[in-house]
């Protein structure tokens, strides 16, 4: 007789992992906000240093396993070797000097980390000495786990095991009274390759997931001041140590009025629609945030004169008399050179600047778009500019 209950069991208990891989592949990943928060928590430049000393470490084995005759005379000679021991010279250097790559530069660095290796692997006459060595694909996949997501992570997988599995065969067939060992070594590496790099990946991209959450805003869908922080370490320093950078604090006048006269709900609206129309005056590479309430900010690295321009633009776009309950704004504009390995700090000092000037312009009566003149410590409207 047959058990329904169980069947119906396994059949729900198989659609959850079906779900829970669906939606495992669906994670949304954002190379540029992974990079921004290792930024953000000043582990970028350590982990630069770590990855280049990788690459040497790689090259150095390449070199060794050049001076073993057994592992030196492959098939196709020594190349993936000496390109091995050439390539990673310089890429050690580019890692420990150099910026973080770009997401296609970083998706290009797994490709010749995989083929390079897959190349050294699979050219050796010695597979079955070699096979133990395919536990460096390991190395290569900590590096995605820690910046890419699943497809990418499923790929190098792919390719490991495929490669893993040509060696396997070709040390079977090579030595068949080594059968033993080389399962046993098979075993090992399946262990090795997929275990922590899968339990790492899953929670990582968990704890990301939420982690993003956390970084904007639930009614406006801008960065709230945990994602700020963690956005302007993108500022575009055109490789230069510092920057010139220029925050607009915005603040809508009488907004208590509106929700009081209109209800909340028309208040989160009205909230909404001012976030959407500074993002349409100010759209990336600006970096927007929601400071609270109806309180908002810009950061960026134009001129001057052309922020002030956009500002006073968006101060307009912001009073539109058909809106149900028009409203106007005051804005305040600071700007000052920004260092790169201060660039928190720094941005924060020209944040309550900015914010000096949004409150000057509230005292003049709202309505205007004030700037922080540094050397007198005041704030002037910039329509009284020379
Ligand atoms: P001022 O011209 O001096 O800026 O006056 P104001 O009325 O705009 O005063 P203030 O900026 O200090 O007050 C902001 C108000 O915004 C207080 C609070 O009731 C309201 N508020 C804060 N967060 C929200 C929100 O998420 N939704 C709505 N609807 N209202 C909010
Ligand atoms: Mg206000
Ligand atoms: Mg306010």
């Amino acid at each position: 007789m047959v058990d329904w209950s169980i069947q119906v069991g396994i059949r729900g208990k198989l659609l959850v992992i079906v779900n829970s891989l669906r939606q495992w592949w669906a994670l949304p990943v954002d190379y540029g906000w992974n990079v921004a928060y290792a930024r953000s928590q000043r582990a970028l430049d350590v982990t630069r240093v770590f990855i280049g000393i990788w690459c040497w470490l790689y090259g150095a084995a390449a070199a060794i396993a050049m001076t073993i005759p057994a592992l030196a005379d492959g098939r196709l000679g020594r190349w993936p070797l000496w390109v091995s021991v050439v390539t990673t010279v310089p890429l050690g250097l580019a890692w420990v000097i150099g910026g973080w790559p770009s997401w296609r530069l970083s998706i290009a660095f797994v490709l010749y980390a995989d083929i390079l290796l897959a190349a050294v692997l699979l050219t050796i006459d010695e597979p079955s000495m070699v096979l133990p060595m395919a536990a460096l694909f390991t190395v290569i996949a900590s590096y995605v786990v820690g910046f890419h997501g699943p497809k990418l992570f499923t790929a190098h997988h792919v390719f490991a095991l495929f490669t893993t599995i040509a060696l396997y065969v070709s040390a079977v067939t090579e030595g068949p009274e080594q059968r033993l060992q080389t399962n046993l070594y098979l075993v090992m590496l399946i262990l090795v390759m997929f275990s922590a790099p899968l339990i790492c990946h899953t929670f990582l991209m968990l704890l990301r997931r939420d982690a993003t959450g956390a970084f904007y805003d639930p009614l406006t869908g801008m960065q709230n001041r945990r994602g700020f922080d963690a956005a302007i370490g993108n500022l575009d320093f055109r490789s230069d140590t510092h920057t010139s950078a220029t925050a607009v604090v915005i603040d809508l006048d009488n907004f208590k009025a509106v929700n009081d006269r209109y209800g909340h709900e028309h208040g989160d609206f009205v909230i909404r629609m001012t976030a959407v129309r500074i993002l349409e005056v100010f759209p990336t590479p600006a970096i927007t945030v929601r400071l609270g309430g109806e309180e908002f900010a810009i950061v960026c690295v134009d001129d001057l004169d052309s922020v002030i321009e956009r500002s006073e633009l968006l101060r307009i776009r912001l009073c539109d008399i058909t809106d149900r309950s028009p409203l106007t704004a005051s804005l305040g504009i600071a700007e000052a050179v920004v260092e790169a390995r201060d660039i928190v700090a720094d941005i924060n000092d020209l944040l309550s600047c900015a914010d000096n000037a949004m409150y000057q312009a509230k005292r003049l009566g709202g309505d205007r778009v004030t700037q922080y003149v540094d050397d007198s410590l005041e704030s002037r409207p910039v329509d009284e500019r020379q």
